[in-house]
């Protein structure tokens, strides 16, 4: 089992690399974090196809592609300190703490954010604190953030608080739409940078 889904992963990272992720430091990480262990049994068959897959209460483990262009977009280093904005299923978090310093990651079921925490620390991943709450409102005592990253589709525009936990010179990845779709931007020093077309499960904030 375990030879068969490093053998996924492989393939995996290969299937990224041709899509066009260049981010070695992304890569290894895929090539390394289970993706099997953060789905429900009933889909981990699937964890390596390139589609989001449901990981309970109507939430989504983002596809492969999309955890990758948002960790790569970041253009954070090692020695990075970074904010993600919906925990789902902790997989985004153990990517990015493969990659970076430190990660703070806030989910607002705290069913999802205890199954991740648990997942999390079954696994050994350090480096990751889970929190509960509203990810809109990021994480002031822990700011400023050298990079952030929100995993579900936020309406009009990116959450003023997040932009303003940023380092200077950060940048903000998140998905901005309507009803799910939308687009995946990049905010940094006043630039905003398209990075495709995306569909998330929305940024549900203020409830
Ligand atoms: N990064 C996740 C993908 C999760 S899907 C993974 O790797 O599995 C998006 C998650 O954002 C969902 O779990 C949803 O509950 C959560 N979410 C939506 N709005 C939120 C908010 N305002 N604050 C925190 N989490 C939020």
């Amino acid at each position: 089992m375990a030879r068969r889904a490093e053998r996924h992963r492989a393939a995996m990272v290969r299937y990224l690399r041709a899509e066009g992720i260049a981010d070695e430091r992304v890569l290894a990480a895929m090539g390394e974090v289970p993706r099997e262990a953060f789905v429900p049994r009933a889909v981990a068959g699937a964890a390596y196809r390139d589609v989001p897959l449901p990981i309970g209460l109507g939430q989504t483990i983002s596809a492969p592609t999309v955890v990758a262009l948002s960790a790569a977009a970041l253009q954070a280093g090692p020695d990075a300190r970074v904010l993600e904005v919906g925990t789902g299923s902790g997989y985004g978090a153990a990517v990015l703490s493969r990659c970076h310093r430190s990660v703070v990651t806030i989910e607002r079921h705290r069913k999802l954010a205890e199954r991740a925490r648990r997942t999390l620390a079954a696994l050994g991943y350090a480096g990751i604190e889970v929190r509960t709450g509203d990810g809109a409102l990021g994480a002031p005592d822990r700011a400023p953030f050298d990079g952030i990253v929100v995993t579900a589709m936020a309406e009009g525009g990116p959450p003023p608080a997040l932009l303003e936990q940023l380092g200077p010179g950060a940048a903000l990845v998140c998905p901005v739409g309507h009803r799910g779709t939308g687009t995946l931007k990049r905010y940094r020093s006043g630039a905003v940078t398209d990075l495709g077309a995306v569909a998330f499960v929305p940024l549900v904030t203020g409830s």
